[in-house]
């Protein structure tokens, strides 16, 4: 059914207004969540019930979507979005660029009476076509061959967005070439929770579930970010290109009071939390909790956990949201994972876990010995996994950002370990030594297939909160994730791993004569070889930086040194095993991942070039005229009065002026030394980290001296100071 449009109706639509949905005893949270999200409950009552059991069954259980469905559903997804005014509707896909990416379409089709009516058809819901040419491909698509495609992800709901663009249908979709290549981050997530699924239910089958048809990946990420103010942001260059700071002295107060954290939310954050709430809420995403974090001005979000696909899309949404909502309130939303030298950066902990098709998770002990027999499988398995590809979940995680962060004594290092907690560590090492599991309160013990696990400390007062992953009870808590970034790829290296580790597992004990007797012995096997990457200490130490050597364990300081594991043998074996990853979408994510840090680190040197050339140069100049002047005004005034102190002051500055002028010819000469080097990307990358890194940050420490020597009023920027403490 097609509708004409309507102009009134469209100018009566509303947009862009939260005050629609005042939170009152009439209108509360649960009469407006998800209300533009083509959610289970809309599908069910527009739906047929053929029609829905069919799109259900796609959904559940991966079973091809037939054309004719498609149709249908199109139509009265149509007809939803076109109810609550939309006018588009757009493919939403994830390129390789960390951002989404969208191309909007209208509706309307042209009748022969020079009007138009609404049109969505199932094909334009299940296939676009965007002239795709700009987005990185590294190399998969050569530019005769432009065309990408997007195909729909029924697994993840349609949604609408609302802003000054109108109202959009936005349907999430996978991005490929013309040859089904991945172009996205979506594709390998949803590939990798399949294999994950797979092997899963292979083990699951073996402890006699006949029932459960999928096995999901949850999780529930939480998100970190700064708000500062707007108007300041506009005057700093470097926030504007690059979204941190590249100059900036110490603030005289930073984060020593930890004051900040958890403290009460002050009222223009309020309001902007607030907005931020109902517009996430509206679209279906569980904004659950939020607080203070540390540094100053800086924030968290997090969200209930939900599968690991459609938590990667609403994170994308949340991302999107913070920084639309943020410029409506005067402010700026900073998810860079290092906006700031001296504070905290950002990081996102992604809670990651497996549960069945009807909700169980399986990193929950459970309570009988059957139960526990198959957590301890799943909990092994994945220590096995961690231990195994250290070097990809270091990939994962990488980006430019996160280099100023991992290792930096405010979140994880760049080692990769597991916290498993004292008392869950003594049960495997126990069982490592045949012996009985005894639970350190005394009255619990434990052997497999007889015995019960204790109840495991879910409190969170007992965590060790610098471990990169960390058991908290029944999940794991993968705590390098950048900020800035997609959680779908950290969330494909989880889902792949641990595949490959059950897959080893089920081979086993799908050839046992005694189940029971081969559990054992997998879970010993893999507690004597695998426990070196457990590490329940604290991980910010020098100490563990030298034990970890001693264990083996891989220290990737920076992510150029880890983008090659993404094309090392091991690597390609997995991926590819798994229908992951095929050779040459690794080999593309290499080479776009390295073009990014090379490009990345360009803008941030040109930025760096720009601002001291043009704005720190000339303020200091300006100031060391002054002190001259003032200088030849007092000796006018009598030759006998000592100049000698503001001598000393204008000689600091000149002595910064030329210092910064050397590191100004120092960087330029680098950039163009690196230029020459475009056709050995990975070499590019390593010169850009070693030299022109270096050549930055040391640029930066005489631009820095001289804003502590430079009157403010001439100073061309705001200061730490004025940029944290501006709400
Ligand atoms: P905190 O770490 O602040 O104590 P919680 O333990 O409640 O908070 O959870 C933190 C995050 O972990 C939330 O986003 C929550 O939804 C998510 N989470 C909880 N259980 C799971 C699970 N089984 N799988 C994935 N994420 C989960
Ligand atoms: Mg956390």
């Amino acid at each position: 059914m097609s509708k004409l449009i309507n102009n009134s109706e469209l100018n009566n639509n509303e947009l862009n207004k939260v005050v629609e949905f005042p939170i009152n005893n009439k209108n509360t949270i649960n009469k407006f969540f998800g209300n533009n999200s083509f959610n289970d409950a809309v599908m069910r009552e527009r739906l047929p019930k053929n029609i829905y059991k069919a799109l259900r069954k796609t959904i559940d259980e991966g079973a091809p979507l037939e054309p004719e469905i498609a149709e249908v559903v199109a139509n009265a997804m149509k007809d939803w979005a076109i109810e609550k005014g939309a006018t588009h509707f757009a493919h939403w896909f994830q390129p390789m660029t960390g951002v989404t990416a969208e191309k909007h379409e209208s509706f309307i089709s042209p009748t022969h009476e020079g009007k138009v009516i609404m049109e969505f058809s199932g094909k334009e819901l299940i296939k676009g076509e965007p002239d795709a040419s700009s987005f990185p491909s590294g190399g998969l698509r050569a530019t005769f061959e432009a065309r990408g495609y997007t195909a729909w992800d029924c697994t993840s709901p349609a949604f609408l967005k609302e802003d000054n663009a109108g109202v959009t249908l936005c349907i999430p979709t996978v991005f490929c070439s013309y040859n089904g290549e991945a172009l996205d981050e979506k594709t390998p997530l949803l590939r990798s929770m399949e294999a994950l699924s797979k092997q899963a239910v292979r083990i699951l089958r073996l402890f006699g579930n006949t029932k459960v048809k999928r096995i999901f990946a949850t999780v529930g990420p939480e998100q970190e970010y700064f708000l500062i103010d707007k108007e300041l942001f506009k005057k700093r260059k470097d926030l504007m290109y690059t979204g941190r700071t590249l100059f900036g002295a110490k603030p005289p107060k930073g984060q020593e009071l930890e004051d900040h954290y958890f403290r009460s939310i002050n009222e223009r954050v309020s309001a902007f939390m607030r907005e931020l709430n109902i517009e996430l809420w509206k679209l279906g995403v569980s904004a659950k909790t939020q607080h203070n974090e540390v540094a100053p001005s800086q924030y968290e979000l997090a969200t209930i956990f939900t599968t690991a696909n459609i938590a990667n899309d609403h994170n994308q949404i949340i991302m999107e949201y913070l920084k639309k909502v943020a410029d409506r309130h005067g402010l700026v939303c900073l998810l860079h994972e290092k906006p700031f030298s001296y504070i905290n950066g950002s990081g996102k902990h992604n809670n990651w876990s497996i549960a069945t098709d009807d909700g169980q998770n399986l990193l929950d002990p459970g309570s009988t010995p059957n139960e526990n027999a198959q957590f301890l499988i799943f909990l092994c398995a994945f220590i096995k996994a961690v231990d195994e590809y250290p070097e990809l979940l270091r990939v994962s995680v990488a980006n430019p950002g996160n280099d100023h962060r991992l290792g930096a004594n405010e979140a994880p290092p760049a080692i990769i370990s597991l916290y498993l907690g004292e008392q869950l560590t003594n049960i495997l090492e126990q069982l490592k030594n045949g012996s009985t599991a005894k639970c350190t309160n005394g009255h619990c013990y434990l052997e497999i297939g007889v015995s019960t696990l204790p109840p495991l400390p879910k409190d969170s007062t007992d965590r060790n909160r610098t471990s990169p992953i960390a058991f908290t009870g029944n999940k794991f808590e993968f705590r390098m994730v950048p900020s800035s970034g997609t959680i779908a790829t950290p969330n494909t290296v989880l889902n792949t791993i641990m595949a490959e580790s059950l897959e080893q597992i089920a081979n086993r004990l799908e050839k046992a004569e005694d189940f029971s007797s081969e559990v054992k012995k997998i879970i010993k096997e893999i507690v004597e070889k695998h426990m070196r990457i457990v590490f329940n200490g604290n991980n910010y130490s020098e100490e563990w930086v030298e034990e970890a050597k001693r264990r083996g364990l891989p220290n990737i300081e920076a992510m150029v040194y880890a983008i090659p594991h993404i094309i090392a043998e091991k690597s390609k074996k997995l991926f590819e095993k798994h229908g992951v990853f095929s050779e040459s979408e690794l080999k593309a994510r290499y080479e776009i991942l390295l073009e990014r840090y090379i490009k990345q680190i360009d803008i941030e040197a040109a930025t760096m070039l720009n601002m001291a050339k043009t704005q720190i140069l000339p303020a200091s100049i300006k100031y060391s005229e002054k002190l001259s002047d003032a200088i030849n005004k007092i000796k006018s005034v009598s030759l006998e009065l000592d100049c000698s102190s503001i001598e000393n002051i204008l000689n600091k500055v000149v002595y910064n002026v030329r210092k910064l002028v050397d590191s100004i010819d120092k960087l330029e000469a680098l950039m163009n030394e690196s230029s020459a080097l475009h056709n050995d990307k990975y070499k590019h990358a390593c010169f850009s980290r070693e030299k022109i890194f270096a050549a930055m940050n040391e640029l930066r420490k005489y631009a820095d001296t001289l804003e502590t020597l430079v009157d403010k009023d001439l100073w061309p920027f705001p200061t730490y100071g004025e940029l944290l403490y501006s709400i």
